[in-house]
């Protein structure tokens, strides 16, 4: 069982700001900016390169529930950014799919 997985299953505790039936999302236990949220599919998708065509209403509801928080947490008039790390150059660190809410501050491009 991955480490969300056992967030998930309320294994670990974590600071949750949503959820339903298909996803769950709380605060990076590190946050890289004032607003840092995960959102997770329940589904344990390891990683976006390995989500198939199957999967497009919960990547779709995923992506619209990310939205809907960003505006919860104050972030819609300002701009956030959305991240997905994939594999080893991509930066992952727990393989389930988890989407990043970063807001609250401005964000430099190119990320590093
Ligand atoms: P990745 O690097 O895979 O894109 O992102 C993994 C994220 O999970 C990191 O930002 C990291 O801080 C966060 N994280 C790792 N372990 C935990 C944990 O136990 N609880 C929470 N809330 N976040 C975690």
């Amino acid at each position: 069982m991955t480490l969300f997985e056992k967030i998930i299953a309320r294994e670990i505790p974590a600071d949750i700001v949503y959820e339903d039936d298909l996803v769950l999302a709380f605060n990076d236990i590190n946050p890289q900016a004032p607003v840092h949220v995960l959102v997770i599919p329940k589904k344990p998708i390891p990683r976006i390169a390995e989500a198939e065509p199957e999967d497009h209403q919960v990547l779709g509801h995923l992506l619209l529930k990310a939205r809907e928080i960003a505006a919860d947490l104050g972030l819609h008039e300002n701009g956030f950014r959305l991240v997905i790390n994939n594999g080893k150059d991509g930066g992952e660190s727990v393989p389930h799919l988890h989407l990043h809410i970063l807001g609250g501050r401005s964000m430099a491009w190119p990320p590093g």
